[in-house]
């Protein structure tokens, strides 16, 4: 199983890899049966290139049933665990009981207290309690968690986004003491039994590694737009931060919006049109 899941990685990877064809210098690794690590070179013609990925979501646009449609898109795809579900006791006979403190999660609901600590006063609060905020990675462009990685396993592609290479994690959690946004979350145990259904089109995780939102990589080296894109209803938009023409620079011009935490210096690329 764990081979099966390492050979689908790597597939995966290659793909990712594949789609950096704009800026084809390393970009991404894959490891040999020693675990040694490889930069790959490659160009694909199908794949959507930024110089800087970036995503805009609209606040106004979110509803609590649009917020759940993203998470659910975005977890589903992904295989990412849900500790709430009953587990198959006929595959997975030796799964411990469950600690729902033990939450796995790539996108996900926050209060606006949660989400922008540091934006609280009487009448924002006023004004924004009881709205579904949408948070994740923020693929930042100073990002903490790549320099507290002492595998590399965190790292950041040339086009702004922030990876994981599941395979190179030796789950010491630097990254999640370093990232301030609690955008990532650790395996404490198997994964697998509490996930629905298996994608076979995105690699599982196996305990003691760490995950977290990966920008959809796999889908933009198919020419493919993230899933919490297609499921937001029009909320959630990505493109090209450095692209002065592309659709969401005309948002940021348009629209007032803030980021997390912003005086931390970590300049995310997520944008929350207010
Ligand atoms: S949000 Fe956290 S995990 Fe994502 S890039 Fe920034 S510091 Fe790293
Ligand atoms: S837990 Fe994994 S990704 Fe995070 S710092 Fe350690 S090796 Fe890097
Ligand atoms: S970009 Fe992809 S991985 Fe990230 S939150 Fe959206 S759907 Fe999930």
């Amino acid at each position: 199983m764990m081979e099966k899941s390492r050979r689908s990685f790597l597939k995966v990877a290659g793909i990712a890899a594949i789609g950096l064809g704009a800026s084809p210098a390393i970009n991404f690794a894959s490891s040999d049966s020693r675990g040694t690590a490889h930069a790959v070179k490659s160009k694909n013609k199908e794949a959507l290139h930024a110089r800087r990925w970036g995503m805009v979501i609209d606040t106004g646009k979110i509803t609590d049933e649009i917020a759940k449609s993203v998470s659910k898109a975005c977890h589903k795809a992904h295989n990412v665990p849900d500790f709430n579900i009953k587990v198959d006791e006929k595959k997975y006979p030796h799964t411990r009981p469950v600690n729902h403190k033990q939450e796995v999660k790539w996108i996900w609901e926050e209060h606006f207290d949660n989400a922008f600590p540091d934006k609280e006063d009487e009448f924002l609060a006023e004004k924004f309690h009881g709205l579904p905020f949408l948070v994740t990675c923020n693929h930042c462009k100073h990002a903490p968690c790549v320099r507290a990685c002492p595998t590399q396993a965190t790292f950041k592609r040339e086009d702004g986004i922030v990876m994981m290479d599941y395979h190179r994690c030796i789950g010491c959690r630097f990254c999640m003491a370093a990232c301030p946004f609690g955008s990532r979350s650790f395996n404490f145990r198997d994964p697998r039994p509490f996930i629905k259904k298996i994608s076979p089109n995105y690699p599982t995780r196996t305990k003691g590694v760490v995950e977290k939102c990966d920008f959809c990589a796999e889908r933009l080296a198919k020419g493919k737009l993230p899933h919490c894109v297609g499921a937001s209803k029009g909320a959630i938009v990505v493109g090209d931060l450095e692209d002065p023409k592309s659709e969401i620079r005309g948002l940021l011009n348009e629209h007032y919006t803030i980021r997390r935490k912003q005086s931390l210096g970590t300049e995310p690329s997520v944008y929350y049109i207010m």
